[in-house]
């Protein structure tokens, strides 16, 4: 199921903001993260996650935090264009969202599990690729259902080795600044989920020859598996996964 960008684009006048409209481009192995600081009539972090096209998003008030025991409010809003991702500067006065916005933190996100499975099911677990955030996160839905208006998740760090205390250090406040001029972050050098369980059938299912999974596991659904059927024909032949890069229009 796609996402959609009406409500994005019901909200703004792209004759008087700065920020897309549209667009924006796509990795073929990986999916973007972004975190924007955004001084609006109340400042707040805007966690955005590349899935179905679009960057699913997040209002988080108080900003993420690198303590597990520190759970941090997520207000779920609209979709925003994957465009959005490179978006600095000033929404005029006036216009919805009016203040300033800086890239706080960006990079990649990969999921722990099927991603649109767990955005459902309203709880999401992966790792961040960023500049500031790192390691493993829980996003998970409180209540309400998923076409709530505007549902309230959980932001939740895990402990596995990147977390910090509250008391030894606050990210907000210690990396208050924009990640803009960095260097964009690399692809992490080993398959960074790693499941639980796996099944018989799994291991024995071809592996997908872009993200390098098993096709069961691979979230770049639908996944398409071209299997020979005549005898003798032993090709079992994963094609490129659906989501090849392209410009999103
Ligand atoms: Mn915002």
């Amino acid at each position: 199921m796609p996402g959609s960008l009406s409500t994005y684009q019901g909200k703004r006048d792209f004759t008087k903001t700065p920020e897309p409209s549209e667009g924006g481009l796509t990795h073929a192995t990986r999916l973007q993260y972004v975190i924007q600081k955004h001084w609006a009539s109340r400042l707040h972090y805007d966690l955005r996650l590349e899935l179905d096209g679009v960057m699913k998003s997040w209002a988080v008030p108080k900003g993420p935090s690198l303590d597990p025991h520190t759970k941090r409010m997520a207000v779920q809003v609209e979709d925003h264009p994957i465009a959005y991702n490179q978006f600095e500067g000033q929404i005029p006065a006036g216009q919805y969202g009016a203040g300033k916005v800086i890239i706080w933190d960006s990079g990649f996100w990969v999921p722990l599990s099927d991603p649109e499975t767990a955005y459902h099911a309203g709880k999401l677990h992966f790792e961040l690729h960023g500049h500031k955030l790192k390691g493993r996160w829980t996003l998970v839905r409180m209540h309400g259902r998923e076409k709530e208006r505007q549902p309230p998740w959980l932001l939740i760090k895990e402990a596995d080795g990147t977390e910090r205390a509250t008391a030894d250090f606050d990210v907000v406040e210690a990396m208050p600044d924009s990640v803009a001029s960095e260097p964009a972050q690399r692809r992490p050098s080993r398959p960074a989920a790693k499941r639980a369980t796996s099944s018989r059938s799994d291991k024995s299912s071809p592996h997908c020859r872009q993200c390098s999974r098993r096709n069961s596991r691979c979230w770049r659904s639908p996944h398409q598996v071209n299997r020979s059927s005549g005898p003798g024909n032993s090709n079992s032949m994963v094609t490129a996964c659906s989501r090849a890069s392209r410009v999103r229009r």
